[in-house]
């Protein structure tokens, strides 16, 4: 068993029809499986679509996935091995199917939800990690990851899974979450953004006031209060208060104060 790879396969067929089901498909639909393990996602999404890609890291399933869509006469399915965090997508991909790797899930959601072009992506991942990601302002779990996660889609946990359902059993619970793609295209904020909402979570215990004052030094306290003035927001709240829009509106007003080379 390689535990390093987060080897939990999934064995109940109820939950796994389940997953599938939820991501809607159709048979255009260019799907893409991260992890596809022993194939119980795989061999139910492969008959319903003309084009599936499934990255696998461990080259042993690669080989038993391989022979056993060969065997069926399966050509729609491209089987890749590779560590998914750093494959270079090379076609668009419509949705996305994943029991994931828990270890690394994380890094994955952050690779794949600024993918452009995809509309549903379903995902099983840890339980206390999918709290992180839907998490609202004043919440303990609230962090970089739930505004991440707000910023590229509307996403809803679904249903929870017992560590029963897989072999072997992980010390963990497991949460099914669907993401909706919200189509960002504004490249250039999107830097500043995510620069802003990951220094002031770094130093959460610090206020607003404070955190912004040390995110650029160019910005005077007087004028982060005239900003945060303008956009009615408490300088004295820690950043776990302010909502997913409040970043996005500071994000605008401190751009208009820094040099662009600084983005
Ligand atoms: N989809 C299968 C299932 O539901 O039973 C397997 C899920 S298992 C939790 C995660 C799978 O991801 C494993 O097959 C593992 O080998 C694979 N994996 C782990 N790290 C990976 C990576 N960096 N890139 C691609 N696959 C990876």
């Amino acid at each position: 068993m390689r535990q390093r790879y987060g080897q939990n396969f999934l064995i109940d067929n109820n939950i796994a029809n389940k997953i599938v089901k939820v991501a809607d498909l159709s048979e255009n639909d260019n799907v893409l499986e991260i992890g596809p393990g022993k194939g119980i996602l795989t061999k139910i999404i492969s008959p319903l679509v003309n084009n599936l890609t499934a990255i696998e890291i461990d080259k042993k399933l690669c080989e038993y996935l391989r022979f056993y869509f060969l065997t069926k006469n399966f050509k729609n399915v491209n089987i890749i091995n590779f560590d998914f965090l750093n494959y270079v997508l090379s076609t668009d991909v419509c949705k996305i199917i994943s029991n994931l790797p828990y270890n690394i899930g994380t890094s994955i959601i952050q690779k794949i939800l600024p993918l452009k072009n995809w509309s549903i992506s379903v995902v099983m991942l840890q339980k206390e990690i999918a709290q992180k990601m839907i998490a609202k302002p004043g919440d303990k779990n609230y962090g970089y990851i739930s505004i991440f996660v707000s910023y590229y889609s509307h996403c809803n946990v679904l249903f929870d899974v017992s560590p029963k359902s897989f072999y072997p059993i992980p010390s963990v619970n497991s949460s099914v979450i669907k993401f909706t793609n919200k189509f960002k295209q504004k490249a250039d904020l999107d830097i500043l953004f995510f620069k802003i909402v990951k220094h002031v979570f770094n130093i959460r215990r610090k206020t607003i006031l404070n955190s912004i004052s040390l995110f650029e030094k160019k910005l005077k306290k007087e004028l982060i209060l005239q900003i945060f003035k303008r956009l009615q927001i408490d300088p004295s709240f820690r950043p776990n208060k302010l909502t997913f829009f409040d970043f996005l509106r500071l994000t605008d007003e401190i751009k208009k104060y820094i040099i662009r080379d600084k983005l």
